[in-house]
């Protein structure tokens, strides 16, 4: 088992209604609630327009909130973004950034990415920092390569390590169904610390890429794996409280 404190992590992306979310939300607490005290952490991240309401739910539970994305400034002429400050005024604790939906969909640079993971941590936030490859980058042979230069490009020189976690997603695996075998994510994460260097053994590392209740317990039974970013699967409080199964000892 880990030797750091497992995470687990909902990304609803862009899903959820405000009486689904709510819904959703507390029927997550009301499960963290049968275990408590919870030996693991728990964040939800819901779409920005329900970080308020799901804030309020969560009040006193044990489960945590996230934010998908943030901008690199406090604040100013940014049509459409949110802030890391703004997300902390919501009660946000995390906030995950250089997701692959937005490396691909927004055309994020890693220079980018490690802007805002410097504006989140100043804010307060654990960055959740996403690093994949594509599926040509696998078939190239270029993981290692892809991934490392991910790690060392994305975070700013300043970074604050206790709030660091890093999540590997093949973009290959995201919503497909796919994913590589438990021992391929562990030789990844292998790479990532020892592209982290000195401060490899304190981050968690987790993985993502269609995570379902019947695959975490083999992802999970590895040392060097530190918890889970769920995508699809966390929209389902069954299923997801299923996910977090292996942590609860
Ligand atoms: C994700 O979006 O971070 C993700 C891992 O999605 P899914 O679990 O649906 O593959």
């Amino acid at each position: 088992m880990s030797k750091r404190r497992r995470l687990i992590v909902a990304n609803w992306k862009m899903y959820g209604r405000l009486t689904s979310g709510l819904v959703l939300a507390r029927d997550i607490a009301a499960f963290a609630e049968t275990a408590r005290p919870l030996s693991f952490d728990l964040v939800l991240c819901p779409p920005a327009t329900l970080t308020w309401a799901i804030g309020e739910t969560l009040q006193g539970t044990q489960v945590m909130l996230g934010g998908q994305d943030c901008h690199t400034a406090t604040h100013g002429a940014y049509t459409g973004d949110i802030s890391a400050a703004m997300l902390v005024d919501l009660g946000c604790r995390y906030v995950i950034l250089g997701h692959s939906e937005r490396r691909h969909g927004h055309g994020e640079s890693n220079e980018l990415i490690a802007k805002k993971v410097e504006a989140a941590q100043v804010a307060g936030l654990t960055t959740i920092v996403c690093v994949g490859e594509t599926a040509e980058d696998l078939k190239a042979g270029a993981t290692a390569e892809i991934i490392g230069k991910q790690v060392r490009e994305s975070l700013p020189k300043n970074i604050r390590t206790s709030d660091l976690v890093i999540a590997y997603e093949p973009v290959w695996a995201i919503g497909t169904g796919q994913q590589p075998e438990p021992k391929d994510i562990v030789a990844v994460n292998r790479h990532i610390r020892n592209a982290l260097g000195d401060i490899g053994e304190t981050v968690r590392l987790l993985y993502g890429g269609s995570v379902t209740p019947s695959n975490a317990g083999g992802i999970l039974a590895e040392d060097e794996i530190d918890g889970l970013l769920v995508g699809s699967a966390s929209l389902n409080a069954d299923g997801f409280w299923a996910i977090t199964e292996p942590c609860r000892i």
